[in-house]
């Protein structure tokens, strides 16, 4: 059962083979039995599991099922759940039990889908690698020595490693399809305002978005067909009709437009990287497409002003986090200030305590000009980019990591290194444009992801081109031999 993707567990619980409550425990077992090794939960969540998965059988025997009723899910836990532990990944939040769930969980729960639990991050989602977790690092399931990617490296390493069908992730700079290409799995960051981000824990508000991490591009077609819409609890979600995202999946490609930007092919990019992603546009001529080169002349200024503008949004978000109306409280305050001070200086990480750093210098008075309005004009630039490149192109194909997964511990002593595992996906999110990482081969015997990034409003596009992709090759169907 565990190979299954959501589409064939959906199926299969409509045909009666098995039942929901049977899915959800076969579930469970592989978690209390394997998760050990890997560490992708911070919190398993059985009894409301079972709860849900009895309610999704009498609901699909009573004939009214939607497409996913029954089937489970895993949820990050940057994403609050009425009830259940909401940490994300910080000990400052260790204590939070959440009193209301999150748009996105509570439109799960409404399409009868069942939450196995929440899912292991970086603090905050603020890293690559998923060594920032106050639960600590979480393991690739294709090499243990190896990080899954992150932020969202707990919910990549839970589907690769078959301990749940699929997860939900958040996007702020590359956060489900940096550790989707590092783990092997397909990874959707939708059009900023898709999805709502009422209930997600905040890091960088101009930039975070949430979407499916799956084993397949249908199963995240079926995925957004649930989270995707309007919520008037953001007001940065946007009123726009939801089409069916399945609708486009079995289109051919003929004719279709790739665009290979130059910059994403240069220095720093691993060899075998290189390899496997040009096979993959090979395949993608057999299917009609035809491929241009073209230029995103500003690729080089995405890391420098992601790393000005996400620290200033993140250091204005996390000023919530005071020790005085929730989380973490240090022991026997003197004073105000030294509540505050310890609260702080306790409850946070080293990279969460860099970022907040960074963000309030680059706002204070007599640096915002330099330094947070210069990254809000190089912002522009590189949307405009994009701007003039879907002129000419349907979509944008490159890898999404310059590399595969590295060894735990190679690059947590050196920010910047850690800061440039994400310079293929960063640009998305300062655009705003949705984007893909589809499993694409391997290289130094680890998963390689090809990235594709959209126009505004192309989810639709992207899952057909991916689902296209998939249904003539086979490394999204791959699972590490452990696992398998
Ligand atoms: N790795 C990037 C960062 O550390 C992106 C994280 C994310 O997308 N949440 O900020």
């Amino acid at each position: 059962m565990h190979n299954k993707t959501m589409a064939e567990l959906s199926a299969g619980l409509k045909a009666g083979e098995f039942s929901s409550e049977e899915l959800t425990r076969s579930y469970l077992e592989r978690i209390e039995n394997l998760d050990g090794d890997i560490n992708s939960y911070i919190t398993v969540t059985p009894e409301l599991a079972l709860q849900q998965a009895r309610e999704a059988d009498k609901r699909i025997a009573a004939g009214n099922a939607d497409a996913l009723t029954g089937v489970p899910l895993a949820h990050k836990d940057i994403f609050c759940t009425d009830g259940v532990r909401t940490s994300s990944g910080s000990k400052m939040l260790d204590n939070f039990i959440a009193p209301y769930d999150a748009t996105v969980v509570s439109r799960f729960k409404q399409a009868g889908v069942v939450t196995l639990g929440k899912t292991n991050m970086d603090e905050f989602a603020m890293g690559s690698s998923n060594e920032t977790s106050f639960y600590g690092a979480v393991k690739n399931p294709w090499n243990t020595d190896t990080v899954p990617g992150g932020s969202s490296g707990g919910s990549a390493a839970a589907v690769a490693a078959r301990l749940a069908p699929a997860a939900t992730g958040t996007d702020t700079g590359g956060s489900i399809r940096q550790p989707a290409a590092l783990v092997g799995i397909t990874g959707l960051k939708p059009t900023y305002g898709r999805v709502s981000r009422y209930g997600m824990i905040a890091f960088a508000s101009s930039l975070d978005q949430a979407g499916p991490m799956t084993r397949s591009a249908e199963d995240a077609a079926l995925m957004m067909n649930v989270m995707a819409g309007f919520d008037q609890r953001d007001s940065t979600s946007l009123q726009r009709e939801v089409p069916d995202y399945t609708a486009d999946l079995d289109k051919d490609l003929k004719g279709l437009k790739i665009g290979l930007p130059k910059e994403y092919f240069g220095e720093g990019l691993d060899a075998g990287v290189a390899k496997a992603v040009e096979a993959a546009i090979e395949e993608y001529k057999k299917l009609g497409a035809e491929v241009v080169e073209i230029s995103l002349p500003n690729t080089g200024l995405s890391v420098p002003t992601y790393y000005v503008v996400a620290p200033a949004e993140c250091s204005s978000n996390l000023s919530r986090f005071d020790g005085v109306r929730f989380g973490y409280r240090c022991e026997d305050p003197v004073d105000l200030e030294d509540l505050y001070k310890r609260s702080r200086g306790e409850g946070f990480g080293d990279e969460v305590k860099r970022r907040i750093l960074v963000g309030t210098y680059a706002l204070s008075a007599g640096y915002y000009d330099a330094y947070y309005l210069k990254a809000q004009k190089l912002r522009r630039l590189i949307s405009d980019d994009f701007n003039q490149a879907f002129e000419k192109v349907d979509v944008i194909m490159g890898p999404t990591s310059p590399t595969t997964a590295f060894n735990i511990g190679e690059r947590s002593d050196d920010p910047v290194s850690m800061y440039l595992s994400d310079i293929y996906t960063i640009a998305a999110n300062l655009a705003g444009l949705p984007g893909m990482s589809v499993p694409a081969g391997f290289a130094n015997g680890m998963p390689v992801g090809l990235q594709i990034i959209g126009n505004y409003f192309d989810e639709g596009r992207l899952l057909n081109v991916a689902h296209q992709f998939q249904q003539a090759t086979d490394w999204h169907q791959r699972a590490p031999v452990a696992y398998a």
